[in-house]
């Protein structure tokens, strides 16, 4: 479809109209295409660990029949499938309930830096476990914003669990909350707090980063799902981040390290 080949005359108002009418169109069918994508990476997803699953009921109810240790062993495996397949529809229902109220600002003021320190500490153990460990920085007085508190945790949440799962194995994970610096020209023009998460992993490619946003992007495939990643994680950020008004700015160097940082607008 070409818009181009609209003509203009005659009367230049109907040529408008229905040169809105085909973009409209285009734009339509941009939106089923990424529909139907979106359901057949997300079939794809849940289809693998549930092929995984009845392969192994096939091996449990026949050449493992009398083997306890083999049972064990695939039970384990089992139910980390299971585990994955939970965790995607999990996230699938969330980024849906997400995109449903992204044209509600959120009304709720919240404490960024109370809500910054909670959630740190209760990630904490995940973090340890992967080697982790977190540097809070909190600016001084209270970073409050309108927000869902909910949705930030989730935002906190995706953003340590990543610099866990993809940062340097033992490293630190910088989590900071402050005022917006006031003049950068990063940053909208208003009075914001910025969120931030750094690590120090390996880093991501410049040409990968426009893209990690898209739902199931990633940057190493095999690597992010046996880590345990979804590929939703920075999909649902966008979109609690959109439906705050907010910016979502990635940075990183390759060998140093990534930067995720969320401004959030101080006021309505
Ligand atoms: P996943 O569930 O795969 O982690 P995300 O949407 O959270 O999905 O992230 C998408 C991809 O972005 C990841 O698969 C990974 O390749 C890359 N990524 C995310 N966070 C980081 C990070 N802190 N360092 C390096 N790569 C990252």
């Amino acid at each position: 479809l070409t818009v181009h080949a609209v003509p203009l005359e005659p009367p230049l108002s109907d040529g408008g109209r229905l040169l809105l009418l085909l973009s409209d169109r285009t734009r339509d069918r941009a939106v089923e295409r990424m529909r139907a994508d979106f359901v057949a990476n997300a079939s794809h997803e849940l289809r693998t660990p549930l092929a995984s699953v009845i392969g192994f009921i096939d091996t449990l109810r026949g050449p493992a029949k009398d083997d306890p240790e083999a049972q064990a062993r695939f039970l384990g495996i089992m139910a980390d499938q299971a585990d994955r397949m939970r965790r995607l529809i999990d996230d699938l229902l969330g980024l849906s309930r997400i995109e449903i109220t992204e044209h509600q600002p959120p009304t709720g003021r919240v404490d960024l830096a109370a809500l910054a320190a909670a959630e740190a500490e209760a990630m904490g153990p995940i973090l340890a476990q992967r080697g982790a460990t977190v540097a809070l920085a909190l600016a001084p007085g209270t970073v409050a914003a309108p927000a869902d508190a909910g949705q930030i945790g989730q935002v906190l949440r995706n953003l340590l669990e990543n610099a866990a799962r993809y940062g340097r194995e033992g490293g630190t994970i910088r989590l900071s909350v402050a005022p917006a610096e006031t003049g950068a020209t990063r940053w909208p023009g208003r009075a914001g707090v910025v969120l931030s998460v750094a690590d120090e992993g390996p880093g991501i490619a410049r040409h990968h980063i426009p893209r990690l946003t898209e739902r199931f992007y990633r940057v190493d495939r095999g690597r992010g799902r046996s880590i345990g990643g979804t590929g939703l994680g920075l999909a649902i950020v966008k979109h609690i981040v959109n439906r705050h008004r907010g910016v979502l700015l990635i940075e990183s160097e390759e060998g140093v390290g990534s930067t995720f940082r969320v401004w959030l607008p101080a006021e309505n």
